[in-house]
């Protein structure tokens, strides 16, 4: 199976970035309304496909153990408030608040720790889907920073918070879209950076991860 995942998504790759590129051309060309509006959800989707292809590509650079860090000083305060700005455009249900008490620069892969940030807050927004508050929270402690991701939505019973950060588990989220590898990923992303994850959550009341 892993062999299979890392041809298929290396296959995959080439095709829909192509694929992605061609549309960005053609929503620059092209005039027609409605034909625009259709090259709008083109780029929607096939983003999501690439989304898809990147994630399946990680597990398998993870199961290889190729997952490297282009480390580097960065501000991590503007990198969330950047990612919580792009995610707040998109969701009319939720309110995405920040809280940012950093004064200096952290040491790690800018990237790959977005990328942690990212499907936190994705998920946040996925599985709280009545809406609500979402609630990010950045703050030293010790030698550390410490990022938390509070959500009000679904939360999750004891046996879920047991296995979800395994490769391809998914508890309730299997009623929604997903692979089940993204907490996977920020899991080793994390660990790979020396910090922790966690996860502490009340069935439908809310979860909240934190990780350093
Ligand atoms: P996916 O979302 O694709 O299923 P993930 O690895 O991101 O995969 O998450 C694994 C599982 O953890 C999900 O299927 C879901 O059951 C649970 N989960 C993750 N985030 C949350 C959350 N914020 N609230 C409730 N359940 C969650």
């Amino acid at each position: 199976k892993d062999e299979f995942i890392s041809m298929a998504s290396h296959e995959l790759k080439t095709p829909i970035t192509s694929i992605k590129l061609y549309t960005e051309l053609l929503l620059k060309r092209v005039k027609d309304k409605e034909a625009l509006q259709h090259l709008g959800s083109m780029f929607e989707q096939v983003n999501r496909v690439s989304k898809l292809i990147g994630d399946l590509l990680d597990v398998s650079r993870i199961q290889a153990g190729k997952l490297f860090f282009k480390m580097q000083f960065f501000d991590l305060g503007l990198l969330i408030n950047d990612i919580a700005l792009v995610f707040g455009k998109e969701t009319k249900k939720h309110a995405i608040t920040t809280s940012v008490h950093l004064s200096e620069k952290v040491w790690g892969d800018k990237d790959r720790i977005g990328q942690v940030i990212i499907n936190l807050i994705s998920n946040a927004i996925k599985y709280s889907p009545s809406g609500g508050d979402i609630i990010v929270v950045a703050s030293k402690l010790k030698d550390n920073v410490i990022v938390s991701i509070e959500d009000f939505g679904i939360g999750m019973y004891v046996h879920e918070k047991d296995r979800i950060f395994e490769r391809f588990y998914q508890g309730r989220g299997t009623l929604f879209p997903g692979l089940g590898i993204g907490l996977y990923i920020a899991k080793m992303i994390v660990e790979g950076h020396g910090g922790r994850i966690e996860v502490k959550s009340r069935i439908n009341e809310g979860s909240t991860f934190t990780f350093t």
